[in-house]
């Protein structure tokens, strides 16, 4: 009791002298332009992953609450569906302007609670303002079309209208990115929503939207409803399947993912589905290795290996496998400097909850038991505390390895020799995923062959970042359904319609 008391004490310390100075830091969920509790007052804590302090507690909401949301939100469609492009636009103008004056002010939220360094997430919240200010550019160029018609006297009219409520589940690992390139296109697209947001990561999301309300969003067009993970699955039911909601925009796993496609067909419902990938980079004999070496660490070390894009497996040639080895981990003893993502200097935070830790850590166990060689890292970091893993690379890694197969989401780069294209292709390709890949080569047969057979949504050349506003982001197979940004990414929010105009000659 004494314990439980102190822990409380010290963290309510910790709190008051930590916290307490972010500017954007919210602890009440916003429906209909207000802050809000749950109706029932329940509340969850929502922790620092680098050393377990309670940043802040939010509503545990449940679904009384969501219907409430998304009622509101079906209201707010009524009049935002009939707003100019030209409004929308200068709303999602404004709001990329006061996001990029609150830089800071967002990024110390982000870093708090996801444990990204302060850099990244200063980083993450300049790439996901570029989506707000791409689509209050793309807002104006939502057209349809007219089509020569068979008939003299009938016009074929093609116009493309905003689908209604948008539901939007989110994961932790972007909190703010994920959120404004769905939420930008959707209120392009002239759409409402009700946002669900990760439970370890709810205080960005209410922060990004304190901006939306002060740039002119109205009441009701975007709602932030909080839950804890023991919620989310009602919460979630009811984000897909009341008759209200028009799509499910997720972002997340790929189990997850199937669930909310099963529900989200039973009202035949839209769907925009983000999930995870395992992502091949293959490196050639011709390739740049200084430049590989350089895509690599981002392509892997972003974020701490957290992110669905991240290079799951790297196939390198065996001609330049040593060499590649040794430069790697050259890069990382140098790179990977693992603390709290507020410590200057530091460039891999905490993994962002026991979960992750547990998962990454049974991954490599697995991996070294069955003849995996650790070339560095393989362990908590237990100095750090109990959410910090090193970061590592691994080589000789076969198909016996739940690894060979796993998409890690941790910091670990998994190396496996190959000997020719053809074995490449078969390796990058064997498996459900299909969302990102990259390839090094300066062999632009090479490049056309790869480009056209790798089995991905994306693929990068001699580059291991690919996201962008401009280009359409989105997986095949197992790794979803719909693309984000881009034009493509406006359009996934809106319905086609076809009207027959007859008789114009009468
Ligand atoms: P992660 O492993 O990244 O946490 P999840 O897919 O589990 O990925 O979580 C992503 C989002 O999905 C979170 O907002 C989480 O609360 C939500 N979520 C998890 N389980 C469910 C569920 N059964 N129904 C609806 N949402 C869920």
């Amino acid at each position: 009791m004494d314990l439980l008391r102190f822990g409380a004490a010290r963290h309510l310390q910790l709190f008051t002298t930590t916290y307490r100075s972010m500017h954007l830091l919210k602890n009440k969920a916003f429906v209909d332009g207000k802050w809000q509790h749950a109706a029932n007052n329940a509340v969850f804590p929502v922790t620092n992953p680098a050393d377990d302090t309670v940043i802040g507690e939010v509503p545990d909401m449940s679904e009384k609450d969501a219907k409430f949301a998304i009622d509101v939100a079906s209201k707010a469609f009524k009049s935002w569906r009939d707003s100019t492009a030209r409004e929308r636009a200068n709303i999602l103008r404004k709001w990329n302007n006061l996001c990029l004056e609150n830089v800071d002010h967002l990024a110390e939220v982000l870093t708090a609670e996801s444990g990204k360094p302060l850099a990244e997430a200063k980083g993450e919240v300049i790439y996901g303002t570029s989506f707000l200010e791409y689509f209050a550019d793309t807002a104006r160029h939502v057209t349809g079309e007219i089509i020569p018609s068979p008939w003299p006297n009938k016009q074929i009219l093609v116009t493309r209208h905003p689908i209604g409520v948008i539901s939007i589940i989110t994961p932790w690992n972007f909190p703010f990115a994920m959120i404004t390139r769905k939420v930008g296109a959707l209120l392009a697209a002239g759409c409402t929503c009700v946002i669900k947001p990760s439970e370890d990561t709810p205080l960005t999301a209410l922060a990004a939207v304190e901006l939306a309300k002060q740039a002119g969003v109205p009441d009701g067009v975007v709602n932030v409803v909080t839950t804890s993970r023991n919620n989310a699955a009602s919460v979630g039911k009811l984000l897909c399947e009341d008759p209200a909601v028009g799509c499910i925009s997720f972002t997340g796993s790929t189990n997850v993912g199937r669930i909310l496609y099963g529900m989200a067909a039973k009202g035949i419902k839209r769907v925009s589905l983000e999930l995870g990938g395992n992502a091949p980079f293959i490196v050639f004999p011709s390739a740049d290795l200084e430049n590989a070496l350089d895509q690599a660490m981002l392509a892997k070390f972003r974020n701490n290996g957290q992110a669905c894009v991240g290079a799951n497996r790297f196939l390198i040639h065996e001609s330049v496998f040593d060499k590649f080895i040794e430069g790697f981990k050259g890069r990382i003893g140098k790179k990977c400097i693992l603390g709290p993502g507020t410590k200057a200097g530091v460039t891999c935070g905490p993994l962002v909850n026991k979960m992750q830790v547990d998962k990454v850590s049974g991954l490599v166990d697995d991996a070294v038991s069955k003849g995996a060689k650790v070339v560095v890292g393989g362990k908590v970091a237990k100095e750090l505390g109990d959410k910090f893993y090193q970061s590592t690379l691994l080589v000789d890694v076969k198909p016996s390895m739940e690894i060979y197969h796993e998409e890690v989401f941790g910091p670990v780069a998994v190396c496996y020799k190959f000997k020719d294209e053809a074995e490449a292709l078969e390796v990058a390709n064997s498996t459900r995923g299909g969302l990102a890949s990259y390839v090094f080569t300066k062999d632009l047969g090479q490049v056309f062959r790869m480009s056209q057979k790798l089995e991905f949504g994306m693929v990068g050349i001699n580059d291991g970042i690919v996201s962008v506003a401009e280009a359409p982001f989105g997986g095949i197979k197992e790794s979803g359904i719909g693309r984000e940004g881009s034009k493509h990414g406006v359009e996934e929010y809106t319905d086609i319609k076809y009207t027959l105009m007859s008789a114009l000659d009468k």
